[in-house]
This record gives structure tokens, sequence and C-alpha cells, in this order.
């Protein structure tokens, strides 16, 4: 495996007019669809998809793993990508924002396991959402801060990973930390 350091690159736009070998989908626990990201993915992807979640939660029940009740925060797995331009998507669970907690280290390991997920898969360019900055309410400069430095520090074969920011405030902040 390639080790050599990815080229982290921004795009402002919608991730699912994306084309990338791994679009990232920040997906809920059920894996079942949901707003956002992840209502974006499935509805411009098709039924292929949300097919292939719910056979990969009936094959994982059937064995007994525990992924049949749904996936971790934090962690990744893959399906096909359906219509999208993409041969994969890679769905992780991001953890909700608390004032509390902190929930920093799950958030470090959705880009981890999204990347660890690829490198299997042999994805070379991976696209990425800002994983929960939308209904998990995690602010956009914390968030973008431990994804670029997540990935900085990930040891992959990746050769392109890609953030794909819907609005422009959220572009300049991941711009901020790229260029940083
Ligand atoms: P989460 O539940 O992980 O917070 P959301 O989908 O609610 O996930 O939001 C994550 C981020 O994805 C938000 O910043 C939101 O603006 C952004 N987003 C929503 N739709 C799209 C899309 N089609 N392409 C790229 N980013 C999107």
């Amino acid at each position: 495996m390639s080790t050599g350091q990815p080229v982290l690159t921004l795009v402002q736009g919608d991730i699912t007019l994306q084309s990338a070998d791994a679009i990232v989908n920040a997906a809920n626990s059920s894996l079942l669809g949901g707003g956002g990201v992840d209502g974006a993915i499935h509805r411009r992807g098709g039924p292929a998809i949300l097919e292939e979640c719910r056979a990969l939660r009936a094959s994982l029940a059937r064995a007994g793993n525990p992924l049949g009740r749904g996936l971790p925060t934090g962690q990744a797995v893959a399906t096909t990508a359906g219509r999208l331009d993409a041969q994969w998507v890679i769905h992780t669970v991001g953890p909700v924002h608390s004032t509390t907690d902190d929930r920093s280290p799950l958030l470090a390991s959705c880009y981890r396991e999204s990347l660890r997920v690829a490198d299997e898969l042999g994805a070379r360019t991976v696209a990425f959402p800002a994983i929960s900055t939308g209904a998990y309410r995690w602010p956009v400069d914390d968030a973008a801060r431990i994804a670029v430095t997540t990935v900085r520090a990930t040891e992959t074969a990746v050769e392109e990973i890609r953030f794909v920011l819907f609005d422009g405030r959220a572009y300049e902040v991941f711009a901020t930390h790229l260029g940083g």
C-alpha cells in the first residue's frame, strides 16, 4: 500500500454531484436514511443504496453481530453507490455534539474509519461532507479542525481527500484550516 500523503482539496457544492471513487455519507446508526446529506445521497443515488443497507443490517444481525442493531457512532461501512457518480458510498455515523461531554474522538474516528474502509476498497479519491455539523449541531470551526487534523494524521493509500461543503461559510472555515 502506498502511504504517500494524500492531497486535500476543497469544493463548495452538493456532494451527490461529485465524481469520486467513494462518497462519504453522514448517516445515522439505523443506516436506513435520514435528512440532510443522508437524504440527499439516497434520493439521488436511488433505492439500490437503501436495499444494500438493509441487506447489510440483516446479514450482520444473522451473524449475531451488534451492527445488526445499527452502526455504532464513529464506525463506517460501505455500499455501492447506485446512480451516484462513484463506486461506493461509505456510511459513517457522526456523534451528536455535546456541551458537557467531549465527543471529539468519535468525530475523529468517523474520518479515520472511513479512510480505513476506503483503503480496504481500494478507493483513490474520497469525498467527505462536514460530518455532524448539521442535525448533530457540531460547531463548524471545531468540526473542520478535527476533520483536517485527523485526515492529516491518518496513514492511507487514498490519493485525494476532498471536503465538499454545502454552504459558503463552512467552505471558508475549512479553507482556513486547510491553509494553516
Ligand atoms: P449530521 O447529522 O452528521 O449533522 P447533516 O446531513 O445534518 O449530518 O449535516 C452535515 C453537513 O452536511 C451539514 O454541514 C450540511 O449543511 C451538509 N449537507 C447537507 N446536504 C448536503 C449535500 N447535498 N452535500 C454536501 N453537504 C451537505
